[in-house]
């Protein structure tokens, strides 16, 4: 059977837009709920989804060309995952505030840990160690942002991309409460060189 044979067969399209729907739908539902055991009836919800959205836009093209059929199912995969970029970052605004110790949107409103640098966020009556809030936070900032070598520098500002796999934003306001000498001082006595 050819290609074009294929596609002429009944169900082919229709299984083509839900399967191209349910990718990006799935990709944008399992990223928000990153580490949630509401996985399962989520993927329910986005298989229905993806189900609905498909037979819905395939309606409105069924008796067009196959190139008009390709077109639509693509800029409608482009579309969800354009969406999805916006919604993620919405909703890491939403749960995430900023960590005063990386300067990333990224302590989890619920854990108060931060998903970048895995600082607690400073707590009064938790932290008792330190003479304050301040002292908290740049120790903290001394440790994350030490270099390993001579050679290495200080970075308060460029993204960690490593250690931020996830995206989350960098705060615009954020300032470190270190100076870069005094990472260096404090690194100083770990260098191997
Ligand atoms: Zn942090």
């Amino acid at each position: 059977m050819s290609i074009k044979e294929t596609f002429e067969k009944k169900g082919t399209w229709e299984l083509v837009y839900v399967v191209g729907f349910y990718i990006p739908i799935m990709r944008t539902i399992s990223d928000l709920v990153n580490n949630s055991i509401e996985r399962i009836p989520l993927a329910i919800i986005g298989f229905i989804l993806s189900v609905a959205l498909s037979f819905g836009i395939y309606r409105i093209v069924k008796t067009k060309t196959n190139f008009t059929k390709s077109i639509v199912i693509i800029i409608g995969v482009v579309a969800i995952s354009f969406l999805s970029i916006a919604l993620q970052s919405y909703a890491k605004k939403v749960t995430h505030e900023i960590c005063e110790i990386c300067g990333f949107i990224s302590v989890d409103k619920e854990t108060h840990e931060c998903q970048i640098c895995v600082s607690k966020e400073w707590n009064d009556k938790l932290m008792t160690g330190y003479a304050g809030k301040e002292e908290y936070i740049k120790e903290e900032q001394l440790f994350w942002f030490s270099t390993e070598s001579s050679f290495e520098k200080v970075n308060f500002y460029l993204p960690d991309g490593e250690k931020n796999e996830v995206n989350f934003l960098k705060s615009e306001n954020w300032k470190p409460l270190v100076t870069e000498k005094e990472v260096i001082e404090y690194s100083k006595k770990d260098w191997r060189q």
